[in-house]
């Protein structure tokens, strides 16, 4: 496995593989690696001829405020878990080789992008896109591969990708969860032992909508509320948002049919997390 910072170096390696014809499988993460990021590269390997994870906490999707300094950082850690799961190439690159001074270009998806975590963190997705966009044209991935963990990136990654054009496969794996049913994230490192055993409460409250909805509620507005209740019980807990949207344009919906997704965010501290379910009646 090779671990590159520099973009010449980056296509120089990418042209080698694709001039001998190997289809290249992408992984994007900001590194901290953990269970849900190994189940996208383990994909990535299996469906692919040359497996590529790029690690960059990339400053431009966080705002003022956010956690982009305290971000877990470990890139020695990372190259070994990669590693462990066939990675061909880390690409780690600094922020100057990602945006050089007189950087100018952004990608801007429209409408997904203006309700629940594009609401509560404006210009994360703004961000996300521009990086996401440069790191395709890097790597130029025959297909990419995302967590549901993170619904809304995955939806607007898929958007991007359609309506410029680019020429991959966007691919959206399950979450990876804790053996209690936490959704795996780089931040739950950042919780205190009783916010961990409270945060719980998050796929639990997304289990019991679930529920509901089998047994035959279709207001979005009963069960939103029934998720907010749970949530507050935690005494750590605030709730930044509790959505349910269509999974097309991500509109509130104030009725449950077809396909629907059910996005939470919760604050634990200066911790904020987030999960979802997709849910199909
Ligand atoms: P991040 O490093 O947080 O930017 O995440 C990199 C990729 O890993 C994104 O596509 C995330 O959706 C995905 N990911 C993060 N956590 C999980 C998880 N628990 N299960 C599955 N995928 C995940």
């Amino acid at each position: 496995m090779q671990v590159v910072t520099d973009i010449p170096s980056l296509k120089n390696i990418i042209e080698e593989k694709k001039q001998k014809g190997l289809r290249i499988g992408f992984v994007p993460t900001m590194g901290f690696l953990h269970e849900g990021h190994l189940s996208l590269m383990r994909t990535a390997k299996a469906e692919n001829d040359f497996m590529v994870v790029s690690i960059f906490v990339n400053p431009l999707q966080f705002g003022a405020g956010e956690d982009y300094e305290e971000y877990p950082r470990d890139l020695e850690r990372d190259t070994k878990m990669a590693g462990s799961t066939g990675c061909d190439l880390i690409f780690s690159p600094s922020v100057k080789e990602m945006y050089p001074p007189g950087y100018a270009t952004f990608v801007q998806v429209e409408r997904l992008t203006e309700g629940l975590c594009g609401a509560s963190r404006p210009g994360h997705f703004l961000g996300v896109t521009t990086v996401v966009g440069k790191l395709f044209n890097l790597v130029c991935p025959d297909r990419a591969y995302f967590g549901q963990k993170d619904a809304q990136q995955a939806f607007v990654l898929q958007k991007m990708v359609q309506d410029l054009n680019m020429n991959l496969e966007v691919i959206v794996l399950p979450t990876v969860r804790e053996p209690d049913g936490l959704a795996m994230s780089s931040r739950n490192k950042y919780l205190s032992p009783e916010q961990r055993q409270e945060a719980v409460v998050i796929y639990k409250s997304l289990i019991e909508a679930e529920e509901q909805i089998r047994k035959g509620e279709r207001e979005a507005g009963i069960i939103k509320e029934n998720i907010a209740e749970l949530i507050s019980k935690a005494r750590h807990a605030r709730l930044d948002y509790v959505e349910i949207v269509d999974s097309k344009e991500l509109y509130s919906v104030p009725i449950i049919k077809g396909r629907c997704l059910i996005a939470v965010a919760v604050k634990f501290g200066k911790t904020r997390l987030i999960d979802n379910v997709l849910v199909e009646v």
